[in-house]
């Protein structure tokens, strides 16, 4: 047994607790890791504001990188001093979903996620058993892992800066070549241009998309989606986006429109701003409970409405793939953190990404 210091959700609505807990030594087939850096992500948000239910006491962050201090026995694929990334979701390489080549999918997310894969917890606090986001916790200074959960990753990339791939990255750029499968020259519209949808405008302009508009109601995002390859942007505080979209980008509409924000909304005009045939990726989590109103004659007209879990691809080869884009310099990562701050601030970074403050904070932990 070892200690950690973590970010705890006891209560929803109330502040995360940064308190040192007890870390109890990995198991066979775990890892126990140093974890140098964690995005800060509006996933976790989901439950700290309630609107996604999960068992509590947990300890938050799934998008973190770390070093491999332990591991347990049979462990074959990381071993101490290893740098990885964390995988939210893991891949088991042995069911149906992995060996036909959707390990996004795999049957590991049937059983709870936020225990060990034996139903136990290695976090506790006075007598307490604490949950593990997603079989992460990245808001701990140590954590104990299903060796399926972590992403080996070369040794000579910053920690503090690839910890973004373990989500927002991977789930905003992936959906673009795994999903939709973008060919160069296409048009494409994306709903939503925070610390996720950036990364799916960025990875649109590298795959070669012609026209590439980017709605949100913030300004500032509306800049920042322009920094990052957007040939255009609405600003749908302002007008209709889905007229506005049709009429940018010709035809009757775009070819394909990325969801990254998770509303009904927002899903609905991302659908309505695509021609006939054209396909829509949902990306964006939505509160438990969203329901969509679309006509199915959109959907006669040969429309298609999918959507993607973490990149919707292989997130054990595409990670490393996309830390090396970033470090051959083909791949904006450093550009996407706008602050980094201590464990002990997260509550302050989860204000300012409510606020529309921050593309990405990043909390590092010395
Ligand atoms: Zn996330
Ligand atoms: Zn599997």
């Amino acid at each position: 047994m070892t200690t950690a210091t973590a970010a705890v959700l006891y209560q929803v609505k109330q502040p995360l607790v940064v308190e040192e807990v007890e870390l109890l030594d990995p198991r066979p087939g775990e890892v126990q890791v140093r974890w140098v850096a964690n995005g800060v992500c509006h996933s976790d948000y989901h439950l700290m504001s309630g609107d996604v239910p999960h068992p509590l006491p947990v300890v938050l962050g799934h998008e973190a990188a770390g070093v491999v201090e332990r591991v347990g026995a049979g462990v074959t694929s990381v071993k101490p001093g290893d740098h990885v990334c964390s995988s939210y979701i893991p891949s088991c390489g042995k069911c149906g979903y992995c060996i036909n080549g959707q390990p996004t999918l795999c049957a590991l997310r049937d059983s709870p996620r936020w225990f060990m894969l034996d139903g136990t917890a290695r976090f506790r606090k006075n007598g307490v058993d604490l949950h593990h986001y997603l079989q992460v916790a990245g808001y701990a200074t140590h954590a104990v892992l299903p060796e399926p959960s972590v992403i080996p990753i070369r040794k000579d990339a910053p920690l503090d800066v690839v910890c973004l791939v373990s989500c927002g990255v991977l789930a905003g750029a992936g959906p673009v070549f795994n999903r939709a499968k973008v060919p160069v020259g296409a048009t494409v519209g994306v709903y939503g241009c925070g610390g996720v949808g950036l990364n799916t405008i960025q990875m649109a302009r590298l795959v070669g998309a012609a026209k590439i508009i980017a709605v949100d109601v913030v300004g500032k995002k509306l800049d920042w989606a322009t920094e990052f390859g957007a040939t255009h942007v609405v600003d749908a505080s302002r007008e209709d986006p889905v007229a506005r979209v049709q009429a940018l980008a010709g035809g009757g509409g775009v070819d394909y429109a990325f969801e990254v924000v998770g509303t009904q909304r927002t899903i609905e005009q991302a659908v309505l701003s695509t021609h006939r045939g054209g396909t829509t990726v949902v990306v964006g989590v939505s509160p438990a409970g969203t329901r969509l109103s679309l006509d199915p004659q959109l959907f006669l007209q040969q429309r298609v409405l999918t959507g993607s879990s973490f990149g919707a691809g292989h997130q054990r080869t595409d990670v490393p793939m996309l830390i090396d884009l970033f470090m051959d310099g083909k791949y904006k990562l450093r550009e996407l953190i706008s602050r980094s701050v201590g464990l002990e601030d997260v509550n302050h970074a989860y204000d300012l990404l409510l606020q529309g403050e921050v593309k990405r904070s990043v909390a590092v932990y010395s």
